[in-house]
């Protein structure tokens, strides 16, 4: 932010759109290299619009250090990229975004980086695990995707660092309205800005902050190395959503709940998962750690992919779109879009069918949900 003194300046940021930056003369520039004087030099290396976001992110999370990046990928890739070498092993929860569970195992095994994958949610399995051979990171959701199962981050972060790991979180679906992950003992977290943090569809961006302020300067020299960091343009898109952030979360969490609570009466639905729910396996950890409802992704199962076709092409109010994180409600379909190349063995071990629909809960009233969402079970009935 500007500051003022005794002139007026914008109270909105202005995009800074330019690439490089004109500097003063040669002291100035080892001023700025060296960290104690004003200015940017290159804006792959770093602009206000990326300062301003990461900022305001930081206090969120309370943390040290925080770096934003050009989409929630390239948060993880960064990380890794900075902290992790050949030879070096990953324990993944074996319900993580598809896309992270492909950088896992098709990209990062290019690079001898190897990984293990364990019900998270069973800690002497990750004990077990852990105990196997030496490993850097544990990499967790907080809420996993697609079916909502919830991390005990602080449970999970003593056990990894009994045995000398790093706990790596993705907060993408509780955001930090929900939980800080660092607050609970993490050691890194990631958010992708894609979704709702950045609310309006408009955008891709990541973050990444941790609790080791010297990690924090590997991994920003790493992200502008590997050329990983985001435009002034979509830092200003992103600090515009997360000027509404809690009072989307909120109410689309209120909702969510009261989706939830009307689905489970609805006779063509075979099954409704939301944490909060008494049927989730996970409801004891909501009830403590989310009590107000633990946050706006729920699924519901129909009988088969004909019904959700019916019910679709019934309720355009609500569009499939595969993301997550809009400011009206939408839907996706996990068996055909974020876990079409899992195998079929795989999917229904997860309990993923081609009945199963993903919501997620915008912040339009609760009502004009209600309806939409009826009327496609009307068509199915
Ligand atoms: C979307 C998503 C990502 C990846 O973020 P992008 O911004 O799409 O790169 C990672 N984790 C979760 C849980 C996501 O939903």
């Amino acid at each position: 932010m500007e500051s003022i003194n005794g002139r007026s300046v914008p109270l909105v940021s202005p995009i800074h759109l330019t690439s490089v930056y004109r500097i003063a003369d040669l002291d100035c520039i080892d001023a700025i290299n060296a960290n104690d004087g004003e200015g940017y030099v290159y804006a792959r290396d770093g602009h206000p619009n990326a300062t301003e976001l990461a900022t305001s992110l930081r206090t969120l999370h309370n943390s040290n250090w925080g770096v934003v990046t050009a989409t929630g990928m390239a948060a993880i890739s960064t990380a890794i990229l900075a902290l992790l070498s050949q030879g070096d092993r990953i324990v993944a929860s074996h319900q993580i975004y598809g896309k992270t569970k492909k950088l896992f195992r098709n990209e990062l095994s290019r690079f001898g980086i190897t990984t293990s994958w364990v019900d998270t949610n069973d800690l002497d399995a990750v004990r077990r695990e852990l105990s196997q051979s030496p490993t850097k990171l544990v990499f967790v959701e907080t809420i996993a995707n697609p079916l909502c199962r919830l991390a005990n981050l602080k449970e999970l972060a003593n056990t990894a660092h009994e045995f000398g790991a790093m706990l790596f979180v993705d907060n993408t679906f509780a955001s930090p309205v929900l939980c800080r992950p660092l607050d609970r003992g993490a050691d890194l977290v990631m958010e992708s800005l894609t979704k709702m943090i950045g609310g309006h569809s408009d955008v891709t961006m990541g973050f990444l902050a941790g609790s080791d302020p010297q990690q924090g300067e590997q991994i920003a020299s790493s992200t502008s190395t590997w050329g990983l960091t985001s435009s002034p343009f979509d830092c200003w898109l992103v600090s515009r959503g997360l000027a509404t952030l809690e009072l989307r979360m909120q109410a689309a969490t209120r909702s969510a709940m009261s989706v939830a609570q009307w689905l489970e009466r609805q006779p063509n639905v075979k099954r409704v998962i939301y944490p909060n729910s008494p049927s989730h396996p996970d409801h004891h950890l909501a009830r403590s750690f989310y009590p107000d409802g633990a946050g706006n992704m729920l699924c519901f199962e129909l009988p088969d992919r004909e019904a959700v076709n019916l019910w679709m092409r019934s309720s355009p109010e609500i569009p499939f779109c595969p993301s997550l994180g809009h400011h009206t409600t939408t839907c996706s379909h996990p068996d055909t879009t974020s876990h079409r190349f899992e195998s079929d063995a795989d999917k229904r071990l997860l309990g993923i069918t081609p009945g199963l629909v993903r919501l997620s809960i915008g912040c339009e009233p609760v009502v004009q949900i209600l309806s939409a969402l009826e009327r496609g079970l009307r068509a199915i009935s």
